[in-house]
């Protein structure tokens, strides 16, 4: 099964998801990356479905 691709609105470049609300962006053009854990998925940004960035985990709270 291929997974679903969608357009970036601003380079034209494939993305992950898409929001209901218009064309998504794709990792590189998203500019306020917003993770939230997604199940089996790990962090992912909402917006681009992109991986935080190894430093990020340095600033979650884990108790
Ligand atoms: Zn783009
Ligand atoms: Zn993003």
């Amino acid at each position: 099964m291929i997974p679903p691709t969608f357009k970036c609105g601003k380079c034209g470049g494939s993305t992950i998801i898409e929001p209901q609300d218009g064309p998504g962006v794709c990792e590189s053009c998203c500019e306020d990356h917003d993770y939230l854990y997604e199940r089996y998925e790990g962090y992912r940004c909402v917006h681009c479905h992109g991986e935080p960035p190894p430093d990020w985990y340095d600033g979650l709270d884990y108790d």
